[in-house]
């Protein structure tokens, strides 16, 4: 079997997760690395694959089956993936939930007219918690979902923190509350505010001479991104930040109660939980399952954009179907 022949258009974290992932599987081959940065500015963890310029993936054509996608959801995708999806096969990671319809329209129109499939907002929510969620919902029509994340570190209330004047660095985690994570898991059904479902743990280097006081009062009043949380707030060093929160760990649950029973009598819980150390390398790994899906599409001629929603399970694995039914069914 030839290898299913991938690039990569982006390369910060995700980019990285994504190369990783290439070389975790046998049936994927990393091509190349398309950066808008200058190329020689980057060095690849791959032997072998290709640092190239992102002007220059109209060369790329029939070199590359499925472009992954690493780009930032705030702009970087918005534009990448319509674009792109005019070249290539492709897959991305969009993440923000309220432009994922609009999102879906502009991909749709430029991969239908060029006779590509575009799978997006791949990863772990979106992704597998949405997969978890239609499941759940599919299954228990009536009942209540609830989506908890964390602990993990949410990259946009750090940023946030960041550009309060006084801080030189910051590290924002979002932790589920243990006690409405019990009442949902014992099938409690609670009505949870959000102050009542997660806190939010801010660890922050201060500029020389800042008034940290003013920053924590700048913290736990922002509204949208921390008024609404019970927030604490933790002055460290930068070698204490460097040395302690380096990483970038998330996860968290989705979970569907319900009920059945002529009276409702009998209760079910369904759980689905993700505990990850590297939510970068763990999207990346979603990511490629899921091109190597595109790829089975594109080959029985399909085009158009798809979600996870429209991925059939087994275009996952890189088993047959043969092989799948006698040993994971
Ligand atoms: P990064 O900020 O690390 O990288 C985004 C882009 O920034 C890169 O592709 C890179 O493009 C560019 N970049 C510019 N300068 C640098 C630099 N000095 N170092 C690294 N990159 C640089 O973001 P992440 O990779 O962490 O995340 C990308 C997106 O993935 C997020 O916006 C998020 O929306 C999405 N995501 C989705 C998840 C899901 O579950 N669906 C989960 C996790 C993330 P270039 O090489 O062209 O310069």
């Amino acid at each position: 079997m030839e290898p299913i022949r991938i690039g990569i258009l982006g390369y910060g974290n995700l980019g990285r997760g994504v190369e990783l992932a290439c070389a975790a599987n046998e049936d994927m081959q990393l091509m190349a690395v398309f950066t808008r940065r200058n190329p020689e500015s980057l060095t690849l963890l791959t032997p072998g694959a290709a640092v190239v310029a992102a002007a220059e993936l109209e060369q790329w054509t029939d070199k590359v089956d499925v472009l992954v996608l690493a780009g930032g959801s705030a702009t970087d995708l918005p534009q990448q993936t319509p674009e792109a999806v005019r070249l290539f096969n492709v897959v991305d990671s969009f993440d923000t939930h309220a432009n994922i319809p609009q999102h879906f329209a502009a991909v749709d129109a430029a991969a239908k007219e060029t006779g590509h499939i575009g799978v997006i907002s791949v990863g772990w929510d979106p992704g597998m918690f949405s997969v978890a969620r239609l499941y759940a919902n599919a299954i228990l029509s009536g009942g209540a979902d609830y989506t908890f994340w964390g602990r993990g570190v949410s990259q946009g209330h750090s940023d946030a923190i960041r550009r309060i004047p006084g801080v030189a660095d910051a590290r924002q985690y979002t932790v589920p509350v243990p006690a409405a994570l019990e009442a949902v898991r014992a099938g409690k059904n609670p009505q949870l505010t959000t102050r009542e479902k997660h806190t939010r743990e801010c660890y922050v280097v201060a500029e020389e001479d800042a008034d940290t006081d003013a920053i924590r009062e700048a913290i736990v009043t922002m509204p949208n991104y921390f008024a609404d949380y019970d927030t604490t707030v933790t002055f460290i060093s930068q070698e204490e930040l460097n040395r302690d929160h380096a990483g970038i760990p998330h996860g968290g649950s989705v979970i569907r109660t319900g009920t059945t029973g002529q009276n409702g009598e009998n209760t079910h819980v369904i759980e689905y939980s993700l505990k990850l150390d590297s939510n970068p390398e763990f999207t990346g790994s979603v990511l490629v399952a899921v091109a190597r899906a595109a790829k089975r599409l594109a080959d029985a001629g399909e085009t158009g954009c798809r979600t996870i929603f429209d991925i059939a399970p087994a275009l996952l694995a890189p088993q047959t179907p043969d092989y799948l039914r006698a040993h994971m069914l």
